[in-house]
Order: structure tokens, then sequence, then C-alpha cells
């Protein structure tokens, strides 16, 4: 089971403030600054996906 086809379906969409980016990974460096203490937080919750890369599946 891959999950990394998500970014030629539609782009990523950050589920903490709405903005849109144009690859998972643009959206992966904008969590980790703009929501960092968030992101870390579920990190920890969810150790067993390490990658917040998966976040629009919330
Ligand atoms: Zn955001």
């Amino acid at each position: 089971m891959m999950v990394l086809s998500i970014t030629d379906q539609h782009k990523p969409k950050c589920y903490l403030c709405q903005e849109m980016f144009d690859n998972m990974e643009a959206l992966r460096k904008h969590q980790e600054t703009t929501h960092k203490d968030f992101i870390e937080y579920h990190r920890k919750k969810h150790d067993y996906s390490p990658a917040p890369g998966d976040v629009t599946l919330f």
C-alpha cells in the first residue's frame, strides 16, 4: 500500500489553516515552520507515522 500519489491527484491542503500548496514537500515545510508545535505534538502521538505528509487524510 502506497500513499505517495496524493500530489498527482490534487494539491495538498494544510488542515490547520486551509492553505493550499503545490506539493507535499511545500506543505510539509509549511507545517514544520508555521505549525511546528502542533506537528511535533502529533508526531509523538502518532509515532507509527513520523512523516506529516499524509495530513490530508485526517
Ligand atoms: Zn497551515
